[in-house]
């Protein structure tokens, strides 16, 4: 079955009396050349597994299956069930599970589903309005996966791939970069998809490698920091962040020359280094 032909998808749709949901970021893609790319520069190959967010109408399921040796899937709209039992009738190496990607223990469920694999690769086209949440629960819980390959929003993709100390720099910039190697792939033009979004989109790459990229001393206190430099992103790191760590302004100010800090540094000029040292300098005092 040609799953990015248009016809075909309203066929299968309207026979199963599907119509897309706006709420749950339903935006299928219809270019031809897309899904292919996503499968083969995320890793797919023989020997390997993937697990996919979201399958829609299993335009890239169907890729992932042709290349990886098993496909587990999760997605959320049950009334995707008889349309994925249609479109990919004839692939024995594909699970779905219906749930929420967000309430689903990725750990527990691989060990559950794929437990012979070494080689476990995550590629999706994800629903827009969760994309940070996905990718940091991904990166967070640490599940045995080597990278994860998706398709998000440009500016997004703009925002998770940015070199720290770059203006383009987020808390969540920050925190792909302490798990992981983001790469920035390819662009995907809107008129790919339909129905059409209002944005254009990009694929990325985050590789993973089998510990965090930089050592903390304390985990915690590194994302607090993290997320109290960020929530002002434009404004000057000092004042937000004594607030949030509770520590008077002048000694803060002391610590952040002793890491090599200007006083009036904004959050986007801080590098991963300079969170590490705020963060050791912070525990040893
Ligand atoms: N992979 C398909 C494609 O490329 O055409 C569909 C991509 S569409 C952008 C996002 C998919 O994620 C939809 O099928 C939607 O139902 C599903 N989805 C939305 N929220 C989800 C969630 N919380 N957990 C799992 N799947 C979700």
């Amino acid at each position: 079955m040609e799953l990015t032909n248009i016809g075909t998808i309203k066929d299968v749709m309207s026979r199963n009396g599907f119509t897309f949901s706006k709420a749950l970021g339903q935006n299928f893609l219809i270019n031809p050349t897309v899904c292919p790319k996503i499968a083969e520069l995320g890793g797919c190959r023989s020997g390997t597994a993937a697990i996919e967010i979201g399958t829609g109408v299993g335009v890239l399921t169907k890729e992932l299956a042709l290349r990886c040796d098993r496909v587990l899937a999760v997605e959320i709209d049950e009334r995707l069930r008889p349309v994925l039992a249609e479109t990919l009738a004839e692939f024995d190496n594909i699970e779905i599970v219906f749930g929420d990607i967000l309430k689903t223990d990725l750990s527990a469920l691989i060990k559950e589903k794929l437990p012979d694999f070494d080689e476990i690769v995550v590629c999706a086209n994800l629903p827009y309005y969760i994309t940070s949440p996905v990718i940091m629960k991904l990166l967070e819980e640490r599940p045995p996966i080597r990278s994860i390959t998706v398709m998000v929003q440009k500016e997004a993709a703009d925002r998770l791939c940015a070199k720290p100390g770059t203006r383009e720099c987020g808390a969540v910039t920050a925190a792909v970069n302490y798990y992981s190697e983001p790469k920035m792939l390819f662009r995907v033009n809107r008129g790919s998809f339909m129905p059409s979004p209002n944005v254009d989109s990009a694929v990325i790459r985050l590789d993973i490698p089998d510990k965090p990229r930089y050592t903390v001393p304390d985990e915690k206190l590194f994302f607090r920091i993290i997320r109290a430099s960020f929530a002002q992103r434009r404004k000057q790191l000092l004042n937000p962040l004594s607030a949030a760590l509770a520590i008077p302004k002048q000694e803060l100010a002391e610590m952040l020359g002793k890491c090599g800090i200007k006083q009036t540094a904004r959050p986007e000029e801080l590098k991963m280094e300079d969170i590490v040292a705020l963060c050791e300098t912070l525990t040893t005092k």
